[in-house]
């Protein structure tokens, strides 16, 4: 598939759509899904034009799991979660509904199940609150 440069992480990358940003540097951006499948989701996106895993070059994806290796833990206890799941959808099929390679950071509490994948837009002022506690965890770190 081409690497299509009006898909919404690329306008998010350029400023064009907002985003409830948590961390970036040289080579990633973080910011949490709109659509949360648990307080905290996050996705870890890199910079390169990439739709996907296949379609990466392998130093940017280091860097890209270096990002999520990095604010998993952090993300985890900023939201007082039990776990962590990984997860990164390559391809229609698969489930993948935005065709620029990200990854997801989802928290996980015992007993909570989670919510539909891009499935039930959260409200905008509980993402800003999230974020900022992921923020601030993230500068103690
Ligand atoms: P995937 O299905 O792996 O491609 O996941 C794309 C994710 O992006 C879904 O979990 C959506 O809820 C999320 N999403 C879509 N648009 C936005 C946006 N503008 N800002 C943040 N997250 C988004």
């Amino acid at each position: 598939m081409t690497y299509d440069p009006n898909n919404i992480f690329a306008k998010v990358l350029r400023g064009e759509l907002p985003c409830h940003n948590i961390y970036e540097d040289d080579d990633t951006l973080a910011f949490l899904d709109i659509m949360p499948r648990s307080e905290g989701h996050a996705l870890v996106i890199t910079k390169e034009k990439a739709t996907d895993l296949f379609d990466v070059s392998p130093q940017a994806l280091v860097k890209l799991m270096a990002v999520v290796q990095k604010l998993s833990p952090e993300i985890k206890e900023a939201v007082g979660a039990d776990g962590v799941l990984i997860a990164q959808f390559n391809g229609a099929a698969a489930g993948q509904t935005v065709f620029h390679l990200h990854v997801h950071i989802i928290p996980r509490k015992e007993g909570t199940e989670l919510k539909p994948h891009a499935g039930i837009m959260a409200d905008q002022a509980i993402l800003a609150t999230t974020a900022e506690k992921i923020r601030k965890k993230l500068q103690t770190a």
